[in-house]
C-alpha cells in the first residue's frame, strides 16, 4: 500500500456529514496503510470548539471501528481545530497557521486537500479566499473536494464554477458524486469493456431499452426543509443519474484513465437529445407522496411548506442521438417512500426475430427478453437472464437466471463510497469525479424539465407510500410497448 501524503482542511467539520462519513473513512484508510504517519487534519467551522473537544467527537465518530484505544488516540492526535467563520476574511491566517504547522509536523511536504463539507452558498468565496489569503501552497498538490449539490440550475452551477476556476484548475477540483464511489457503478466499465459477449451486443441492433431505477423507501425524514427547494430532479437526476447514464452509454475509451473516461462521458452526454418543453412533458413524469395508512402527505411534513408542489419521484425517458443508441429508450426512476430501498440497472435485449418455438404444435409459450440487471444495492451482484428448456418431455422454455453476487467476505473488502473518493483525490485520479463538462450538460438537460414544472401546476399527491410512483411511470413505458423489469 502506497502511503499518502497530505493536510486535509475540513471545512464544514462538525457537520453530520463529517461526522457520519469523512471521519469514519478517513481513518479506514489509515487502518489498510493508505495514510501512515505523514497527514495531518485540519477541522473548522463557526462552533466554538477546542482540539481536544474536536479529537472526542473525531473519535466518537470511528467507534466501532477502532481494535484499540490506542489506535484511536493515535489516529485523533492528527487532528486539530480551529473556529474560523468563511465569511471572515482577514480571519483566514489563522487557517493558514495552522496549515502550516501541521504540514511541518507530519511532513507533509507543502500536499493540501481542501474538502468544502458545508452549504454550497459559501463553496465559491471560501475558494476565492483560500487564494486570497494564502493559504495554497507553492511546494506540493493543492486540491479541492467539493460536496454536493454544485449549483441549483445551469446559470448557477457556472457561476460557482466561474468562482472556483479563479483559484483551481478543472484538475485540481473533485465534484464529489458517491454514486461514483459505488462499487457495482464501477463495474460497468468492467462488465462492458472486459467482455466480448457483453460489449459487442452494447447497441441498438440488440438492446431494445435501459432501465434505472434509485428507489428509496423513506421520505423526506430531517432533510425536508432543504429537500423542498431541490426535490428529486435536481437531487438524484441531474448528477447520480447522469453519471450512471453517461457511463451506460458512452463509447470505448482509449484508456482507463480518469482523462480518457471523462472524454466518453462528455461525449454521450453531448449527444443526449436535451428535450424542447413539449417534449420533456412526454417523456417525464413527477410524482409526490400521500399519507397511506401511518405517515402524512409530503406537505404536511415538518419542514414542508404548505402546498409545496416539488416533486418526490421522478421518472423519464431519454434519448441519445447518436449511431450506436439511436432508437434505444433510457427509462429513468427515483423517488421516496417507495417500495423498497435499492438501486438496479436493468438492460433489456431484443427477442430473437423469430421465435421457432411459438410453432403451434410446440408450445404456446413465448421466449423472454434477456435481461443484464446490475444491482448496485442494497447488494453487489449481477444477473443475465436467459432463455432455457424446462425440463420434460415436452419442449417449453423459461427464463433461468445466471446471477452473480459477492460473498460476504468481497462485500467486505468493498470500500465505502466516502473512503474511495477520498483516496483517489489524494492520488490525484479523477476517474470517479463529474467534471464540469458532464455537470454543464446534466444541468441544460434537467432545465428544460425543471422550467416546466415550474409553471405547470401539477396533481399533487399521486402516489402512495410503498409503491412504485404514480400510475404515469408505468404508462410511460405501456405506451412504448413496454414496462419496468422491477415491478411489484
Ligand atoms: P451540516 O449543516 O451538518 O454542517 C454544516 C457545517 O458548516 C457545520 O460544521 C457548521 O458549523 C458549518 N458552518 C455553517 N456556517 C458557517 C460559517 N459561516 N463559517 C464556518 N462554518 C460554518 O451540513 P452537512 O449535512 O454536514 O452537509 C455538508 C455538505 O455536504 C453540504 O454541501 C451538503 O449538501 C452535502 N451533503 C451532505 C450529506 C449528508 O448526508 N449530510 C449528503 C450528501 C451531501
Amino acid at each position: 500500500t502506497k502511503e499518502n501524503i497530505a493536510v486535509f482542511t475540513f471545512f464544514g467539520a462538525t457537520g453530520d456529514l463529517a461526522k457520519r462519513k469523512l471521519y469514519p473513512s478517513l481513518f479506514k484508510l489509515y487502518q489498510k496503510g493508505y495514510l501512515k504517519e505523514r497527514f495531518g487534519v485540519l477541522g473548522t467551522s463557526r462552533a466554538d470548539w477546542s482540539t481536544d473537544q474536536f479529537k472526542d467527537v473525531v473519535k466518537e465518530s470511528i467507534s466501532g471501528l477502532e481494535s484499540s484505544a490506542e489506535e484511536a488516540d493515535k489516529f485523533a492526535s492528527h487532528f486539530e481545530y480551529v473556529a474560523h467563520d468563511v465569511t471572515d476574511q482577514p480571519h483566514y491566517s489563522v487557517l493558514l497557521d495552522a496549515i502550516k504547522e501541521l504540514d511541518e509536523r507530519f511532513d507533509a511536504q507543502g500536499n493540501r486537500v481542501f474538502y468544502l463539507s458545508m452549504a454550497p452558498n459559501f463553496f465559491g468565496e471560501i475558494a476565492l479566499n483560500i487564494k486570497s489569503q494564502g493559504l495554497i501552497s507553492d511546494n506540493g498538490y493543492n486540491r479541492l473536494v467539493i460536496e454536493k449539490p454544485f449549483g441549483r440550475d445551469y446559470k448557477s452551477a457556472k457561476k460557482l464554477n466561474d468562482e472556483l476556476t479563479l483559484t483551481f484548475d478543472e484538475d485540481q477540483i473533485f465534484r464529489i458524486d458517491h454514486y461514483l464511489g459505488k462499487e457495482m457503478i464501477q463495474n460497468i466499465e468492467a462488465l462492458r469493456f472486459g467482455n466480448t459477449i457483453i460489449e459487442s451486443l452494447w447497441n441498438n441492433r440488440y438492446i431494445d431499452n435501459v432501465q434505472i431505477t434509485l428507489s428509496e423507501s423513506l421520505g423526506v425524514e430531517e432533510r425536508a426543509s432543504y429537500y423542498d427547494t431541490s426535490g428529486a430532479l435536481r437531487d438524484m437526476v441531474q448528477n447520480h443519474i447522469m453519471q450512471i447514464i453517461s457511463q451506460l452509454a458512452m463509447e470505448q475509451p482509449v484508456a482507463f484513465t480518469d482523462a480518457d473516461v471523462r472524454v466518453e462521458k462528455v461525449k454521450a452526454l453531448r449527444s443526449l437529445r436535451v428535450y424542447s418543453a413539449v417534449e420533456a412533458a412526454g417523456n417525464f413524469v413527477r410524482g409526490q407522496y400521500a399519507a397511506g395508512d401511518e405517515g402524512v402527505d409530503y406537505r404536511d411534513e415538518d419542514g414542508v411548506p404548505e402546498g409545496s408542489n416539488n416533486e418526490t419521484f421522478v421518472a423519464g425517458k431519454l434519448l441519445f442521438d447518436n449511431y450506436r443508441w439511436s432508437g434505444v429508450p433510457f427509462y429513468i426512476r427515483t423517488g421516496k417512500k417507495l417500495a423498497d430501498k435499492f438501486t438496479r440497472i436493468d438492460v433489456v435485449f431484443k427477442k430473437p426475430l423469430i421465435d421457432i418455438f411459438a410453432f403451434p404444435q410446440q408450445s404456446d409459450a413465448t421466449l423472454s427478453a434477456n435481461v443484464l440487471t446490475i444491482y448496485v444495492e442494497p447488494k453487489n451482484g449481477f444477473a443475465l437472464t436467459v432463455n432455457a428448456k424446462s425440463a420434460g418431455q415436452g419442449f417449453e422454455t423459461e427464463p433461468v437466471k445466471l446471477d452473480f453476487y459477492q460473498d460476504e467476505k468481497s462485500e467486505k473488502d468493498v470500500p465505502e463510497p466516502y473512503e474511495r473518493l477520498m483516496h483517489d483525490a489524494m492520488e490525484g485520479n479523477s476517474t470517479n469525479f463529474a467534471s464540469w463538462s458532464e455537470v454543464a450538460y446534466a444541468w441544460k438537460f434537467v432545465d428544460v424539465i425543471r422550467r416546466l414544472w415550474d409553471i405547470e401546476e401539477p396533481h399533487f399527491p399521486n402516489y402512495l407510500p410503498g409503491s412504485m410512483g404514480p400510475k404515469a411511470s408505468d404508462e410511460l413505458l405501456e405506451r412504448d410497448g413496454r414496462s419496468w423489469v422491477y415491478k411489484l
